[in-house]
């Protein structure tokens, strides 16, 4: 696509139920988490790289990756994390821009949950925040996750925060009201951005 817009927000922010609403415009959806994942799947040059680095044992019975052991080792380990992220990062931002690249709908969406955090607002052309308060967040993110509130706040204070998120947006979702509302807000900027697409043609 022409147009990128880069979607984020925090944990139960909204994401999800934003991409499938421009999805239902015929919107193409390119989803981080989703690449984050095959870049390391089975007989992937990621995951070759994986096992010459941590051994034969960073392997489940089935021979795909263990993450949570994986996630352990980084976690206590920083030269390890950084050598991770500098496999990691690279071959996801190439997956990233090939399939932006190859979009078919007029734009596109690449949802980016740490877009902001990982600082990858360059690698779109617009940046479009699904801003929530923090009461509503922790709300929803219970009811879906069936969490501790404990659990949440900790992943909320350790993401980017509404300010920073603030920061860099072009366009902002606000998402403490109800599904009618998210959905107006949608259907107004996927109007915008194909006004952007006519004028710039
Ligand atoms: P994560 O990144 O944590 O996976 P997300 O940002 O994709 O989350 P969603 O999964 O879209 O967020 O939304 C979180 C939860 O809140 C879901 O259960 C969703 O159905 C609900 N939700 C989202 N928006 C609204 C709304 N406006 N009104 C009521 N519930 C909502």
């Amino acid at each position: 696509s022409e147009l990128v817009i880069g979607l984020t927000g925090g944990i139960a922010s909204g994401k999800t139920t934003v991409s499938d609403r421009f999805a239902s415009f015929g919107i193409d959806i390119i989803d981080a988490d989703v690449i984050a994942r095959d870049v390391v799947a089975k007989d992937t040059p990621g995951l070759m790289a994986i096992i010459e680095q941590f051994g034969e044992d960073i392997l489940t019975s089935n021979l795909d990756l263990d993450r949570q052991k994986l996630r352990r080792i980084v976690f206590s380990d920083n030269t390890q994390k950084e050598w991770l992220n500098a496999l990691l990062h690279p071959l996801i931002r190439q997956q990233m821009e090939l399939q932006t690249n190859h979009a078919k709908s007029p734009y596109c969406i690449l949802s980016v949950p740490l877009l902001v955090e990982n600082k990858l607002n360059n690698m779109v052309d617009r940046t479009l925040v699904v801003d929530i308060d923090e009461a509503t967040q922790l709300k929803r993110a219970m009811a879906r996750d069936n969490s501790e509130p404990g659990v949440i706040e900790s992943i909320i204070a350790s993401q980017a925060s509404r300010t920073d998120r603030l920061a860099i947006a072009d366009d902002i979702i606000l998402n403490h009201g109800d599904l009618d509302w998210l959905n107006t807000q949608v259907k107004d900027l996927h109007q915008m951005y194909l006004n952007i697409l006519n004028k710039t043609l």
